[in-house]
């Protein structure tokens, strides 16, 4: 299986006191699709038994009315998966679900742990099995395994864990939620009709009715019980928020760190038109994703912005997309250009990040294709250089084509662009207004902020044959005890 390019995962939670809340979580996810769209599930509880559903596809492939049905209860966590670690099969769907002792516990998980291996590895000396080869199993058991109350657990587990992690966990009697002491993906609490909400992103709480009440801090833990919510610092924080959801990954709706994402995106255009100023007719973005750069751009330098790609938004996120030949052929079925606004044009293309340089080269030839005369090439982060063991789904350093090529010149002529210009270090940071130093900027700086491996295999925690990859769905309430005797 090939290695993909993509964040892994939105995470949502809620609790609140009316039953039946399996359908707020499905809108939830609902909102996070854009983080994931490789599979989906939905965990509940109602006090006594913990439901489950996963599965391959987009959130409204997975559930219908009568599934949503099926998981009843006042609480439910929900997970949309995009591979990072493991493979993408539906056995590595999550919320994972595991027992222990009396207790079941279901998890979802969005980053990145580096040292799972090791940990697995301890915990199946003592006896543990694993069905998965996700980290997020790994996780899920050194949580439930550790001695002492809930708070004791957490801290051992952030003790041990190294890496990005935001976390929505369900007992049958609360809703848990924490964000490693890094701080590295985004995480939130809203308040929802006398109950609770988490979620990855903010835009998730806006489409439910839910009002945002703060994002959870580093190192944090949350419970939600039916006495209210309750939090406590699990570890020392150490921050270090990955700076490409303000770029690429949020939604342009959400607000991370107190900031609307759109305005900061039309920052970053407005940055790369001082820094990278060109002549030219018309500024046009890569659609969604760098359309507010694009308007950004267009604005401080004064060229019109047009859109002259045409995206087909059904397209393209689909769990086939890990494939390498369906994502080459995915740019043509993805963009569509407009030939009588680029005729003749010397056209700005502003894109969010280069960074295997597959989808690039094919855009810049369709707008040639459709009659641009010049393409100068704006990109609103900086080039992408050292692999991402937290989350994002860039490879190692030898597909990174800023990590193979040293020179931007070399890059400029492997996209076959008139001009290629990148946003500064210092000019991201500005724009996106948030202090250097409590920033993961590893990606293009090669500076993590703990410790990695030199490079991690993608599959290391697969089991031998690769898995067996299923295409069913799994609806249960599930027995305890998953150990060895
Ligand atoms: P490349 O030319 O490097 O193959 O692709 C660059 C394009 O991929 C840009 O349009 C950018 O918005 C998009 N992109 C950046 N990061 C990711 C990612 O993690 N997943 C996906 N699917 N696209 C990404
Ligand atoms: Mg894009």
């Amino acid at each position: 299986m090939s290695p993909t390019l993509r964040e892994s995962c939105g995470v949502f939670g809620v609790f609140t006191p009316h039953e039946d809340v399996a359908r707020i979580a499905f809108y939830g996810l609902y909102a996070l699709q854009h983080r994931g769209q490789e599979s989906a599930g939905i965990a509940s509880a109602n006090g006594r038994h913990l439901y489950v559903k996963t599965g391959m596809g987009l959130v409204s492939q997975v559930f219908d009315e009568d599934d949503l049905s099926a998981l009843p209860g006042h609480m439910a966590i929900g997970h949309n998966r995009y591979s990072t670690t493991g493979s993408s099969g539906l056995e590595n769907a999550q919320p994972c679900l595991i027992g222990v002792a009396d207790n079941t516990l279901a998890l979802g998980h969005n980053g990145n742990i580096v040292n799972a291996e090791v940990l697995r590895s301890d915990l199946e000396e003592q006896g543990i099995e694993f069905s998965t080869g996700t980290d997020s199993e790994v996780i899920a058991q050194t949580l439930a395994t550790a001695p002492g109350t809930w708070e004791e657990r957490w801290s051992h587990m952030m003790r041990r864990l190294i890496g990005a992690y935001s976390l929505v966990v369900l007992t049958t009697e609360e809703l848990m939620a924490a964000r490693d002491p890094m701080g590295n993906r985004p995480l939130c609490l809203g308040k929802l009709d006398g109950g609770w909400v988490v979620a990855s992103e903010t835009c998730a709480l806006d489409h439910i009715g839910a009002t945002f009440v703060r994002e959870l801090e580093p190192g944090e833990v949350i419970r939600i019980t039916e006495d209210g919510v309750e939090s406590f610092q699990a570890a020392e924080p150490k921050s270090a928020f990955c700076i490409f959801e303000y770029v690429y990954f949020a939604r342009p709706d959400s607000v991370i760190g107190g900031k609307l994402i759109y305005p900061v995106r039309m920052k970053l255009g407005a940055q790369l038109a001082r820094e990278h100023p060109v002549d030219a007719d018309i500024v046009i973005g890569v659609p969604d994703s760098a359309t507010a750069a694009a308007v950004g751009y267009s604005q401080e330098s004064g060229i019109p912005f047009v859109e002259g790609l045409v995206k087909n938004r059904y397209v393209g996120r689909t769990f086939i997309e890990p494939d390498q030949r369906i994502r080459e052929m995915g740019v043509q079925l993805k963009y569509n250009p407009l030939p009588e606004l680029l005729e003749g044009r010397r056209v700005v293309l502003v894109d969010d990040s280069i960074v295997r340089a597959t989808t690039t080269p094919p855009v810049v030839a369709m707008l040639r294709k459709a009659g641009a005369k010049e393409v100068h090439m704006r990109i609103t982060f900086p080039p992408i250089t050292s692999p991402c063991f937290f989350g994002i789904d860039f490879g190692t350093r030898w597909e990174l084509i800023a990590g193979r090529l040293n020179e931007v010149e070399e890059i400029r002529q492997y996209i076959d662009a008139d001009s290629l210009g990148y946003i500064s270090v210092d000019g991201l940071i500005e724009a996106v207004g948030e202090p250097k130093d409590k920033s993961c900027l590893a990606c293009f700086t090669g500076d993590y902020p703990v410790p990695v491996p030199l490079q991690m295999d993608k599959l290391a925690l697969e089991p031998a044959g690769g898995g067996d990859r299923r295409e069913f769905v799994r609806l249960e309430s599930v027995p305890s005890l998953s150990r060895r005797p």
